[in-house]
């Protein structure tokens, strides 16, 4: 029997849910990557010396597969996925993965599992490539050998009954990211270290935690796991990439968006709390989240409402255009749109 015949699509949120297949690919004692394939879906054993579990030396992506208004199945910039996954890969002192190699992976596995992408308007298939450290340390240093693993589960759409706005709470109390650190790689350990703070945030009724700049406190840098954006009088503004910010593959389509489509002004600048404060609409950004309204920021212990605690215009044109890009309502200008059959 097809497991994935059982799936109760309405159901989906963003868990894990097992499939049939991933991709592996691992390398020789000197790095050098061998044929990678499609192995069953299941647990994988490694030495307990593995770089990755003692120095925390992995990466991963995040994409999603769609399948489209036009009956196909198709993935969103991939390539761009496969940029940052070198980026990573060299500030963790792991072998590349060629572009070529990267987007044949994710586009097999997503074959292979093709009955678990969810009907159209019914969620996605998420991809989430990771590369690792496998061999065994002892000592501080790179991993003699890694692995590549690409895996899929079907996830719900983000909001299944009309957009909720978030609630943030801005914090001082950590960084995600220092200046000249990790924060521009999707580096495994960053994410080990926003769990504490998200999880105190959770528990005082917020989505997400808000982190300011570790170097100058009185600017934005990201949410959690998705980039900000504010609108005023119609400028659209992000924080520019200082480092310690994520590239993230949903901020650039929001800003192309908006410049070229939208043909708003669109600075990626310093932003104060002040500015976010008094915007006229607030957004963030990530494959998970699309583009999601901000509509209430807690700043020590004062919640300050945004658009009303609403949707703004601009933010949900841009997120009418981004979710009409990807699921082939709209064209394509941009030529993001990669189709598998
Ligand atoms: C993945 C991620 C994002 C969003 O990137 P997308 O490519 O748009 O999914 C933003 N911030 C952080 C910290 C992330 O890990």
């Amino acid at each position: 029997m097809n497991p994935s015949t059982q799936i109760d699509w309405d159901s989906l949120g963003f868990n894990y849910f097992p499939t049939r297949s991933m991709y592996r690919m691992d390398t020789d004692e000197s790095r050098q990557w061998q044929k990678g394939e499609l192995v069953p879906f299941g647990d994988i054993s490694l030495s307990p010396a593995a770089g990755v579990l003692n120095y925390g030396q992995g990466a991963f992506e995040g994409t999603k597969a769609f399948r489209s208004a036009q009956d196909r199945v198709v993935l969103f910039r991939p390539d761009k996925n496969a940029e940052r996954m070198s980026l990573s890969a060299k500030r963790l002192v792991m072998p590349d993965i060629p572009k070529a190699t990267f987007i044949h992976a994710v586009e097999s596995v997503v074959k292979d599992n093709g009955d678990y992408v969810p009907p159209y308007r019914k969620g996605s298939l998420y991809i989430r490539p990771v590369l690792w450290g496998t061999g065994p340390v002892l000592g501080v240093r790179p991993a003699p050998y890694y692995t590549f693993v690409v895996f899929v589960t079907p996830v719900g759409p983000y909001f299944k009954s009309g957009v909720k706005p978030l609630k943030l709470k801005m914090t001082r109390n950590f960084h995600r990211a220092a200046p000249h650190g990790t924060g521009n790689a999707k580096a495994i350990g960053n994410y080990a270290a926003s769990l504490y703070p998200l999880k105190l945030a959770k528990e005082a009724g917020f989505d997400e935690v808000l982190y300011l700049h570790a170097a100058q406190e009185s600017l934005l840098e990201e949410v959690g796991s998705a980039n900000v954006f504010i609108i005023k009088d119609e400028v659209v503004k992000t924080p520019k990439l200082s480092g310690s910010i994520l590239p993230g593959v949903t901020r650039d389509s929001a800003i192309r968006i908006a410049k070229d489509i939208l043909n708003l002004d669109v600075r990626e600048t310093d932003i104060t709390i002040e500015d976010l404060v008094t915007a006229d609409e607030a957004f963030c950004t990530g494959t998970a989240v699309v583009v999601t309204p901000i509509g209430e920021v807690t700043v020590e212990e004062k919640a300050h409402t945004i658009a009303e605690g609403g949707e703004g215009e601009i933010t949900r044109q841009l997120r009418k255009h981004i979710t009409g890009i990807q699921k082939e309502e709209r064209s394509d200008p941009f030529g993001w749109i990669y189709a598998l059959n």
